[in-house]
């Protein structure tokens, strides 16, 4: 297939994974992204199996560096008299790399040409005609491609152009978020500090308002040392859809979720004293530390078409999974990586596309099914954790999955 000439809105991790791999085939990219800078300072933790990161590696959209700290187990805890709380069950996990946000876009940022990345240039609308893909920018200018991909994110421009059938649904819950440096933990003399290891592995932690998550991450440039890390930790909270709104209180018109520094003082109070109630002690010492706890939101949101005439949509833009199978950016990269492969592998545009479109839209519904069942299991209000014990957790598990696998706990791996 002759080299194209492609224009991606979106210039984070589905962005810079998709100019990346259409570059090493040949391909000429421009990027467009609408902030301005990097982006280096959102979200917080990430998990990433191992394979999916070797494989990432190996084919060069990840550093031989790249920074990551390895866990094999999740810890599924209910409050106890102890510090640490009661350890109902450990749950063997296929190797899990557990990275921050900034590293893995820093990464992939250093592997788009500065050329080609351009920012502050937000994208105000996407046409098409017989010739090409038009992306039109807010500064008033218009360029033309062989074609465009829309790697914007939930809030995808592109998204209705492409699939019609998409439609977001509230899952029934927030994620509070937050992370601290290991050096500001609380107690540091106390028992946190003698138990800091234990944090290596991911910690779940079960209430009836949802569950807690906490787990140590590579500190903000990528190190991995103790004493140098951080620790990560989310809180999903179950939350009606009418007490949405009063919940999010803080965010910006029309934003789904209330970015660090903007989240009012009353909600940060309750938040401490919902965490001193809830979950163990060191979970609720880690959440009083946190200077600037954020929420997002959680949504799945499922597109029946991943292309159309010379668009595409990809990453979060087109399916948005619930955080809970640890599944956004391994179906963001693996969008990217499997757009170039399906494009040098046909002997046209239409019949690569076609054929990409087939396999990922099949992919994400099968990501938002696992993520969703994970999460609505995980988020039970009925079921009564301080009664399990690891007999009782495994029945539930395999009740909870059945014959589905999942790459986290039986290491499989589709790429
Ligand atoms: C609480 C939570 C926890 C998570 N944990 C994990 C995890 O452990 N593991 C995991 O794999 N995933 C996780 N995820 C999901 C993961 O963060 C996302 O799936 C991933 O970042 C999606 O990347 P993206 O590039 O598709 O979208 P985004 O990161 O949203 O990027 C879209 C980009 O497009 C830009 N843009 C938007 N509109 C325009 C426009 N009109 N013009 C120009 N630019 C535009 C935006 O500024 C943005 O930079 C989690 C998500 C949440 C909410």
């Amino acid at each position: 297939m002759e080299n194209l000439n492609v224009g991606i809105v979106g210039g984070s991790i589905a962005g810079c994974a998709t100019a990346i791999s259409l570059s090493k085939q040949g391909h000429t990219v421009k990027l467009y992204e609408r902030s301005m800078g990097r982006l280096e300072d959102r979200g917080a933790g990430i998990g990433l199996p191992i394979p999916t990161l070797e494989n990432l590696q190996s084919r060069g959209l990840l550093g031989a560096d790249f920074p990551y700290l390895t866990i094999s187990n999740r810890y599924y805890k209910v409050p106890s008299r102890e510090f640490m709380g009661k350890t109902i069950w450990t749950q063997a996990l296929g190797a899990l790399a557990l990275t921050n946000w900034g590293a893995l876009y820093r990464d992939l940022r250093s592997r788009v040409d500065d050329d080609s990345y351009h920012t502050g240039l937000p994208v105000i609308k996407i046409t098409q005609d017989k010739i090409g893909a038009y992306l039109h920018f807010e500064n008033g200018t218009a360029e033309k491609f062989d074609l465009v991909v829309c790697a914007d994110g939930v809030d995808s421009i592109g998204r209705s152009l492409v699939s019609s059938g998409s439609c977001i649904n509230y899952a029934g819950y927030i994620a509070w978020r937050g992370f601290i440096p290991e050096t500001e933990m609380p107690n540091l003399e106390g028992p946190l500090q003698s138990n800091v290891n234990e944090l290596v592995g991911q910690h779940a932690l079960m209430s009836d308002k949802g569950h807690g998550i906490v787990y140590l991450i590579p500190g903000f440039n990528g190190e991995t040392k103790q004493g140098e890390r951080l620790i990560n930790w989310l809180w999903y909270e179950n939350v009606a859809k009418e007490n949405l709104d009063e919940a999010l209180a803080g965010r910006t018109h029309g934003n789904s979720s209330v970015q660090p520094g903007y989240v009012p003082k009353y909600r940060t109070d309750y938040l401490q004293n919902e965490s001193s109630r809830l979950f163990p002690a060191y979970f609720s010492d880690i959440v009083h530390k946190t200077e600037k706890p954020f929420i997002q939101s959680i949504f799945d949101m499922h597109s029946n078409v991943y292309a159309s005439g010379k668009l595409c949509i990809l990453g979060d833009a087109a399916t948005t999974v619930r955080p809970n199978s640890a599944s956004g950016v391994v179906h963001a990269m693996t969008n990217a990586v499997k757009l170039a492969d399906y494009l040098s592998s046909s002997i046209s545009m239409a019949e690569g596309l076609s054929s990409w479109n087939m396999d990922q839209v099949e992919y994400g519904y099968g990501l938002v099914e696992l993520s969703r069942k994970v999460g609505k299991a995980l988020q039970d209000p009925t079921t009564s954790w301080k009664s399990m014990d690891s007999n009782s957790m495994e029945i539930w598990w395999d009740s909870v999955m059945g014959d589905q696998n999942w790459y986290v706990t039986d290491s499989k791996n589709r790429n």
